[in-house]
C-alpha cells in the first residue's frame, strides 16, 4: 500500500508529494527538478529550518555544530556516513550553531555536538556528544523504527 508523503525539497524549499512506493526511487522536486534526497546533510537556516521540521512526513535529525568544535568535526562525516545509510526515510540536516545562534537558544543547545529527532516539528529525541555512523543509525531506529 502507499502513501502519500510530504517532503520539504531542500533546494528550493517546496513541500512536494511523493507516493511512499515511490521514495526510494530517486524522486525529483516539481518545482526545481533537483534530487530531493541527495545522501547529504542539508544546512538549516533561521530561514528554513521550521519548514522542514514541521512539514516533512519523515523524521528529521538535525545536528547542532560549530566549526570551532573539534569533536563536532570529527563527528561530521560519521553524520554523513549516517545519512547515506537512512535517506530517504529520515532527512539529515546541520545546523551551524555559530552562524544561527538564535536557533541554538531556540532548541536550548548546552553543548556541541548535539543532535535532535523530529517528526511533525515535535522533538522526539536529544542526543549530545559525537556518536559513531553506525550508533548514529542505531540511535534513530530505536526512536523512529518506521523509518527503515
Ligand atoms: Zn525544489
Amino acid at each position: 500500500m502507499s502513501v502519500s508523503l510530504h517532503v520539504v525539497c531542500p533546494h528550493c524549499q517546496t513541500t512536494i508529494r511523493v507516493p511512499s512506493d515511490k521514495l526510494t526511487q530517486a524522486p525529483k522536486c516539481g518545482q526545481c527538478h533537483q534530487a530531493v534526497f541527495t545522501g547529504h546533510p542539508i544546512d538549516l537556516t533561521a530561514a528554513t529550518y521550521a519548514k522542514h521540521l514541521d512539514r516533512n512526513d519523515i523524521p528529521v535529525v538535525v545536528d547542532f555544530w560549530a566549526p570551532w568544535c573539534g569533536p563536532c568535526r570529527t563527528m561530521a562525516p560519521q553524520f554523513g556516513q549516517a545519512a547515506k545509510l537512512l535517506e530517504p526515510h529520515v532527512r539529515f540536516a546541520k545546523i551551524n550553531t555559530e552562524a544561527e545562534q538564535a536557533l541554538g537558544a531556540r532548541f536550548n543547545i548546552r553543548s556541541i555536538p548535539t543532535m535532535k529527532l523530529f517528526l511533525h516539528g515535535k522533538e522526539l529525541a536529544s542526543q549530545s556528544g559525537a556518536m559513531s555512523a553506525q550508533d548514529i543509525v542505531r540511535w534513530v531506529n530505536a526512536i523512529a523504527p518506521s523509518a527503515t
